[in-house]
């Protein structure tokens, strides 16, 4: 491999959110990087391209962008400096109902409440307090499992969110309408919702869109890699494109390697380095369901049957919690949902950049069995149909990645796991392993979204493994 130099201070393996804030948290310290990536193009789970028609930008991965506006680690880097711009649409989330309307998720926790009936109080009960003590548990669940710098807060926000969504959802919620809310919440978890910690990724959604919104990287989400890059650069980083790295014999010399990849990648990498022990540790690591995704042009806006679902960003199509739990269920039991949960985002009603004059993208998937073949094409229009009819002719093409073949656009979604790794309350707790970032071999680092505190686009599994690399080695 042709590499620029034979010794660096650190290596990063993978250029995606994670992989660049680990080598721009290793060159800000005053320390030569070399980040190597295996695809042409640089930014793993934060990449654009024209999936269907020329003019069209598509996300072909993340596109709705909470964790990168919270993200302590982002909000201390220039960003904006290299041209990066988050839009924020008019409401975060819209969830359309069978009877015509559909309810908002809305910045303001007041006007959210006023969505719910007779949950209006219960909401304000839960969310005030919640949103009020988040910037004293944010750094709570930033960083790996510990003591918490404020045990109080903690304590009280763990007994609140520690919880299945179903029970939430049955206990603390009498409505329809806030129940399908907090189901489409809860359901990024990509776990049943009968199951812990299903609520926590509920509630802290739900806070995050209260607090920081959920906003799109103006022009797609590449640019937020391309930011991070450009940041990269202006410490002396330097990033190999077109490297796929087999072997961590391939690679120069360096004090520290941090690999932006999951377990499974880490043991055919450098398991020879790694103790029989350890090595047993990865190979039990688990992997959750997959995505079947699909990427739209479109001839207008989506015809929405609830005027309101315009407001919003993101729209979670999928109707009641039993629904949605029903779904969310089926995937783990190796079913595909004849009424899947769709996850959908409409970036271009709040950004015109990324389609031609007057016509629009849409970006969506649902969860499948871990390494599905199936094209879920149909079954996801017809869900959007149902609270949306006409939408289907208004499509002008689409693109469909079924969960196999995510693994093949990028090595580190397995099976097309999105997420690193199942988040069941084991794997949140102990990911991958109680050593986090760290592994038996002096040198050798994990900073992917399978290490705390997970999935999401906030470097922060970078910066933290890259912290901890500093720590130890320099
Ligand atoms: C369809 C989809 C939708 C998503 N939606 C959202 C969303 O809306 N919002 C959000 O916050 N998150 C979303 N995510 C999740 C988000 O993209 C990931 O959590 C995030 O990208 C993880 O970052 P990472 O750096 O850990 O890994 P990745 O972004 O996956 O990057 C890993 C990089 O490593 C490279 N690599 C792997 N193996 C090797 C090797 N052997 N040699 C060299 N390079 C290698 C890969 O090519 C890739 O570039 C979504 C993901 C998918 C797939």
């Amino acid at each position: 491999m042709p590499f620029p130099r034979r010794e660096y201070d650190a290596i990063v393996i993978g250029s995606g959110p994670n992989g660049l804030s680990a080598a721009i948290t290793i060159a800000e310290a005053g320390r030569s990087v070399l980040l190597v990536e295996g695809d042409e193009i640089i930014g793993g789970g934060a990449r654009s391209a024209e999936l269907t028609l020329p003019g069209f930008i598509h996300d072909v991965c993340s596109s709705v962008h909470p964790w990168a506006v919270w993200s302590p680690f982002f909000r201390t880097l220039p960003l904006a400096r290299y041209g990066l711009e988050f839009v924020h649409p008019g409401a975060p989330l819209a969830h359309p109902l069978d009877d015509g309307s559909a309810v908002i998720l809305d910045r303001s926790v007041e006007v959210t409440a006023q969505n719910l009936g007779e949950d209006r109080a219960r909401y304000l009960e839960l969310m005030v307090p919640l949103t009020k003590s988040w910037p004293k548990l944010e750094s709570t669940v930033q960083k790996p499992f510990g003591i918490p710098p404020h045990p109080f807060a903690a304590a009280r926000f763990g007994l609140t969110v520690l919880r299945s969504a179903a029970r939430v959802a049955k206990h603390d919620f009498r409505g329809e309408r806030a129940r399908a809310l907090f189901a489409g919440l809860a359901a990024h978890a990509v776990l049943p919702l009968e199951r812990v910690p299903s609520a926590l990724f509920g509630f802290v959604l739900g806070i995050v869109a209260h607090t920081d919104g959920w906003p799109f990287a103006r022009g797609g989400s590449q640019n937020i890699a391309n930011a991070l890059a450009q940041h990269l650069a202006s410490f002396g980083g330097e990033i190999l494109t077109n490297n796929s790295v087999d072997s961590i014999e391939q690679l120069p010399r360096a004090r520290a390697m941090l690999f932006d990849v999951t377990p499974r990648q880490l043991l055919k990498i450098a398991g020879s380095r790694l103790p029989a022990g350890f090595r047993g540790k990865l190979e039990r690591y688990r992997y959750g369901p997959g995505v079947c995704k699909l990427d739209w042009a479109l001839d207008g806006p989506i015809p929405w049957k609830a005027a309101e679902c315009a407001r919003a960003g993101t729209v979670h199509v999928g109707g009641s919690f039993d629904e949605i739990a029903a779904s969310e269920r089926d995937c783990w039991e190796g079913k595909h949902s004849a009424r899947p949960f769709v996850l959908l985002a409409q970036s271009t009603l709040f950004d015109p950049t990324r389609a031609p004059a007057g016509k629009h993208t849409a970006w969506g998937y649902c969860h499948v069995p871990n390494g599905s073949t199936m094209d879920m094409t149909d079954v996801i229009e017809k869900q959007i149909e149902r609270f949306a009819p006409g939408f289907r002719k208004r499509v002008l093409k689409r693109s469909v990645r079924v969960a196999a073949s995510l693994e093949s656009y990028n090595p580190n979604l397995i099976g097309g796991d999105i997420g690193g790794g199942a988040a069941d309350l084991e794997q949140f707790l102990l990911r991958p392993t109680r050593r986090f970032y760290r592994t038996p071999a002096k040198g050798i680092y994990l900073c992917s979204s399978s290490t705390p505190p997970g999935p999401g686009v906030h470097g922060l599994c970078g910066n933290l493994a890259a912290r901890a690399a500093l720590k130890d080695l320099f």
